[in-house]
């Protein structure tokens, strides 16, 4: 299979995540041409903040090889990684890093910053961009979605002015 075969499976991953509510975002690891990792955001649902695609992703293929060194796996995954993934990338040894749209806001493979320019032991090769329109397509879908949903008003909004006790204690 090739890069954008990959990539299209992390994306399937992604759009899953939208539909449950989460930010859009994807990613597979792949070994010796097989899946060996899956996952998807999934902040909300676990309400945590390390429930990224990517974490996810690198735990199963860890679970799965038996072990922490990842160097004959590649990771796909929909949006540039955070500098948290990009941390685990190079902590896992992975191989190469295909990814899909850019994050000017936290990407650390050439937006924000690069961590391949640092002096860490190990540099993952790195391929931007692969359905790229996809990817950012996906996210930009999403945020739109989001904004034409009804906001919920704040409890301060509350016309009650009385303080009472409350009915259930
Ligand atoms: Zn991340």
């Amino acid at each position: 299979m090739k890069d954008q075969d990959y990539m299209w499976r992390a994306l399937e991953l992604a759009q899953f995540a939208a539909k449950i509510g989460e930010v859009p975002v994807g990613a597979v690891v792949v070994c010796d041409n097989q899946i060996v990792g899956e996952g998807y955001n999934r902040r909300e649902s676990y309400k945590n903040a390390l429930a990224h695609a990517e974490l996810e992703a690198i735990d199963m293929a860890c679970r799965k090889l038996g072990g922490w060194r990842l160097h004959r796996c590649d990771l796909y995954v929909t949006l540039e990684p955070c500098p948290m993934c990009a941390g685990a990338i190079i902590n896992a040894r992975i191989r190469r890093v295909v990814y899909g749209a850019s994050d000017p806001k936290a990407g650390c493979f050439g937006s924000t910053c690069d961590f391949n320019a640092f002096s860490f032991n190990h540099k993952p090769e790195i391929v931007p961009g692969v359905l790229q329109n996809e990817c950012a397509g996906a996210l930009s879908a999403f945020f739109k979605e989001l904004r034409k949903r009804p906001k919920i008003p704040d409890e301060k909004e509350s016309p009650v002015r009385l303080a009472g006790k409350p009915l259930i204690q």
